[in-house]
């Protein structure tokens, strides 16, 4: 195993342009490359640096999920849609904790 020292990043930003060369017909994936914080985070990470997931969780932990607040994990990978009186159609991003929190907490 002496020998398999590789860094884990090494060839990603190849990997990522492979990645986008082969998808980028998929109009999803388009789309999402469209969002600026998509982009500036992908990018960051082709250049070997560790960033933030640009899309932190909106939960509103301790009103949606009172009986699991400290589940949350920051990293949004979903969103929610709520129609609100105030603001109208919303999409929340959501960590995944905190939508299965939340699902537990309102079925429950
Ligand atoms: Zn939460
Ligand atoms: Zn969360």
């Amino acid at each position: 195993m002496a020998d398999d020292q590789r860094d884990p990043r090494a060839g990603l930003g190849e990997r990522l342009q492979a990645f986008f060369a082969e998808f980028s017909a998929t109009a999803s994936l388009a789309r999402a490359l469209q969002d600026p914080n998509v982009r500036a985070y992908v990018e960051a990470l082709a250049r070997g640096e560790a960033l933030p997931w640009p899309r932190p969780c909106h939960c509103l932990c301790t009103v949606a999920h009172p009986g699991d607040k400290g589940t949350c994990d920051m990293e949004a990978v979903t969103t929610r849609h709520y129609d609100t009186e105030l603001l109208g159609p919303v999409d929340v991003p959501l960590c995944a904790p905190c939508a299965a929190a939340q699902f537990i907490a309102e079925v429950t």
